[in-house]
């Protein structure tokens, strides 16, 4: 039997990029063969194995046929007569379908070193069409790799469009498709990935809420990019550059949805637009199974980024509604990153991205100032039940009042 290093492994060590996870394809082996060598199956009818020591993967190389509609409509083909490029054949992209053995010799059928070399991502053969997944994949890799200036060739980009037209999309379960999602999102240019699915179509496909958002005006005085998708792109690029979490990197993809519904004779403006959005984030959220942390801040930052940005402004009262929404009292963290996704929002505007944010400190001075009043002296003032709860809520306004005339 041979065992090659495959995929990321091997295009990241050609890229000069550390590598973290080592997939392996065995040539010429049976499933005995492996358990006999003490290998662990990893799932019942798919032939991969952990190594019984270092824990690492090992698929038997295998090939593919399609044979129904999404993911569930595969049939591998695992053999010791199946070749390492009938394997390799059956991978997205040319920069992933290369193998090398033990002594770095390359095994590169499809050219993906050229394509390396060359910054291009480019399937492997018209098979890619078979899995509508790879277009989330290859979108994602354009997220990572777009610092080192790879693109995305246009004869992929025909395929992904036909396989977005197709209506393919729509078979993909949520959990695979949140998966590429909230990875290409963590990447370093995760605006790429969304710019990407719109060129190819999918974006329309698999979130209409956030296609929608492109043409639609903003004034120009506050936005001088006035399109709300290039905005929300740039939102994102900051969120990336700033090193934001997952929770806000999807809060400031989806902060702007009600935008995309605001009747045309209503444009530029945007009344009421977080209320608007609320439930076109909700069905996003949704759709995709998305993590309950996600799914509360994106519906926070929609509903109250505008009462973010007018933080100086706001009445002692409408400040703490705000923090009482937040329950900073328990969950300080979840109001940092609503912090942080209004700050990206209002950074990600054309020529704005260095302007100074002073509504962010003001924000975390008023939680703190509500924080501050303790509870003690109420309960022995003899307050209890709602009555102590009304008292509070006194006291923290009282306390918020002070605060916003000291600021
Ligand atoms: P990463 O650095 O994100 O792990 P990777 O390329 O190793 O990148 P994996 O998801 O670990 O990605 O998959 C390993 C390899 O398996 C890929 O390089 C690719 O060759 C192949 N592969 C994985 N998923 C698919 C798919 N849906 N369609 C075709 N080939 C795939
Ligand atoms: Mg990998």
């Amino acid at each position: 039997m041979q065992v090659y290093k495959v995929g990321g492994a091997v295009r990241d060590r050609l890229l000069g990029l550390p590598v973290t996870d080592i997939d392996r394809v065995v040539v010429g082996a049976t499933t005995e063969e492996m358990l006999a060598k003490g290998f662990r199956p990893v799932g019942a009818d798919f032939p991969v194995f952990l190594h019984p020591k270092t824990g690492e993967e090992y698929a038997l190389a295998r090939t593919e046929r399609k044979s129904g509609r999404g993911y569930g409509g595969f049939t591998f083909y695992a053999s010791p007569e199946v070749t390492l490029e009938e394997d390799l054949i059956r991978r997205d992209l040319t920069i992933n379908a290369m193998a090398e053995d033990d002594q770095l010799n390359l095994t590169d059928p499809y050219h993906g070193q050229r394509d390396l070399e060359a910054r291009i991502l480019r399937h492997v053969s018209p098979a890619f069409a078979e899995d509508p997944l790879r277009v989330l994949r290859v979108a994602r890799f354009a997220a990572r790799y777009a610092g080192l200036g790879f693109t995305v060739a246009d004869e992929t980009m025909d395929l992904m469009r036909q396989l977005s037209e197709s209506g393919e999309l729509q078979a993909l379960t949520a959990e695979r498709s949140w998966k590429e999602i909230s990875r290409a999102l963590l990447e370093d240019h995760p605006q790429v990935f969304i710019q990407v699915l719109r060129d190819c179509g999918a974006l329309k496909e698999l979130m209409p809420e956030v296609d929608a958002l492109f043409g639609v005006p903003q004034p120009e005085t506050h936005h001088p990019e006035i399109d709300t998708g290039l905005h929300t792109l740039s939102v994102l690029e900051q969120s990336a550059l700033h090193k934001q979490p997952l929770t806000v990197r999807w809060a400031c993809l989806l902060h702007d949805l009600g935008k995309g519904l605001t009747p045309e004779d209503e444009w530029p403006r945007h009344i009421a637009h977080e209320h608007t959005g609320l439930k076109l984030i909700k069905a996003v959220n949704e759709r995709f199974k998305v993590p309950k942390d996600c799914q509360e801040l994106a519906l926070l930052v929609g509903q109250y980024h505008t009462h973010g940005h007018r933080a100086l402004e706001l009445k002692a009262s409408t400040l703490l509604e705000l923090l009482q929404s937040f329950d900073i009292y328990r969950r300080p963290q979840r109001f940092e990153e609503f912090i942080a996704a209004c700050e990206m929002d209002a950074r990600g505007r054309e020529g704005l991205e260095q302007r100074s944010y002073p509504q962010a400190d003001y924000l975390r001075g008023a939680a703190q100032a509500a924080r501050e009043v303790a509870v003690q002296p109420l309960l022995e003032q003899g307050f209890k039940g709602p009555e102590l709860g009304e008292a509070l809520k006194r006291e923290r306004l009282k306390a918020l009042k002070i605060y916003k005339d000291n600021a």
